[in-house]
């Protein structure tokens, strides 16, 4: 393990933690004496704008979240459509996708996935995919022009696959319920609910960094791509032509690189390292947002049955990347926003995001290539 860890603690547990850390001789630091605090303040926050259908404003529901897409669809239906993944979550629900391109009926080009939403608490990462569906559209011109501009060179070359939402279940418990919730919402054997997604993927599936035990966070379930969310996003890729996936977290502002399952790095790491450093240049120079760069066990610590380790592996797809969304790791906020950062947030980074594709897309094109709640009672350590 390495970095900083963030743990959630009970207040009835808190001395009883503070004493066992000072024992190991760990370092420690209170960043935020009551999270819940936080989250009170997000809540009054969403509340005040129930019903909206303006992600830059609050966190919409899932209702707002179908309503924003329809309206979208209906907006630029000869570049964005709707689609169903496949499949149904354990609470009956579809998980929605849109693809944008310039053909949507068949334009050869490569595929570029972006998934959003799979850890159910970390709501940025589904504004960050509603923003990019929004402007790789065209649909609206920012800054004077610049990012249609540019929405419009990134689809001169790839068609755009985005999943906003990729854990409907566990997001509509995180946003009504419980705002920590990480996991979908399968029913384990009745005892604890939820299966991690980003510990199911067919990536060293079982290996460090995941969880045998249905209480954990980290859950990885019964077996590889068990759970609809992952089988149904890992059939639609499968449809595909593809030349990049990106996985969407947050937080601690990390650009993660395979391999997560394992510390040996593959075979064309150093083309990875060089894009994604490209990548970090970029979107620090607009607001002088530093990325760390690296593998999980490099910067974190081993995590088996991931996404973008399994896309790699399994789909055959090179350039596959997570993203650790703001705030940094010494943030004393994390997966909640207070209204003010929201917007803050989005217009730090998502456009720039889209920059940042164009960026590190353009870099791996065959020629670039060629050329050479409410109240989360759980005591535990902070997976993000
Ligand atoms: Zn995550």
């Amino acid at each position: 393990m390495r970095g900083d860890v963030h743990i959630h603690v009970e207040p009835k547990h808190e001395k009883k933690c503070m004493e066992t850390l000072e024992r190991a001789g760990f370092k420690y630091s209170v960043l935020q004496e009551d999270i819940q605090r936080g989250i009170d303040t997000e809540w009054q926050s969403i509340s005040r704008h129930a019903g909206s259908r303006d992600y830059t404003q609050t966190y919409l529901d899932l209702n707002g979240i179908d309503d924003f897409l329809s309206t979208l669809e209906a907006e630029v239906p000869q570049r964005l459509e709707r689609f169903n993944l496949g499949g149904t979550t354990a609470e009956g629900r579809q998980i929605w996708a849109v693809k944008v391109s310039t053909d949507l009926n068949g334009s050869g080009k490569k595929a570029v996935w972006i998934e959003c939403g799979t850890h159910a608490r970390e709501f940025i990462t589904i504004s960050t995919c509603l923003e990019t569906a929004n402007n790789v559209t065209c649909k609206i011109i920012w800054w004077f022009g610049v990012v249609a501009q540019k929405a419009t060179a990134m689809l001169d070359l790839y068609d755009y696959y985005i999943v906003p939402v990729h854990n409907p279940d566990g997001y509509d418990y995180a946003y009504w319920v419980s705002r920590l919730w990480r996991k979908n919402r399968r029913q384990n054997n009745g005892i604890c609910l939820g299966v991690d997604l980003n510990r199911n993927w067919n990536a060293n599936f079982g290996g460090s960094g995941s969880s045998g035990q249905s209480c954990s966070d980290t859950y990885r379930g019964n077996s590889a791509l068990s759970e609809p969310e992952t089988a149904a996003l890992n059939a639609a890729i499968q449809t595909t032509n593809n030349v990049a996936f990106i996985s969407i977290h947050s937080y601690s502002q990390y650009i993660l690189l395979p391999w997560g399952y394992q510390s040996s790095k593959p075979s064309d790491y150093n083309t990875l390292l060089r894009i994604a450093r490209s990548a970090e240049a970029e979107l620090e120079s607009y607001y002088n947002t530093a990325y760390l760069v690296g593998t999980p066990p490099d910067i974190l610590y081993v995590a088996s049955g991931g996404a973008y380790d399994h896309m790699k592996l399994n789909n055959g797809i090179k350039y596959s990347f997570t993203y650790e969304l703001r705030p940094g790791s010494g943030s004393s906020w994390g997966f909640e926003l207070r209204k003010t950062r929201l917007l803050l947030q989005l217009k730090r980074h998502l456009p720039r995001f889209g920059n940042l594709q164009k960026r590190s897309m353009q870099m791996i094109t065959p020629q670039a290539e060629s050329r050479k709640i409410k109240k989360d009672k759980m005591t535990r350590t902070t997976e993000r």
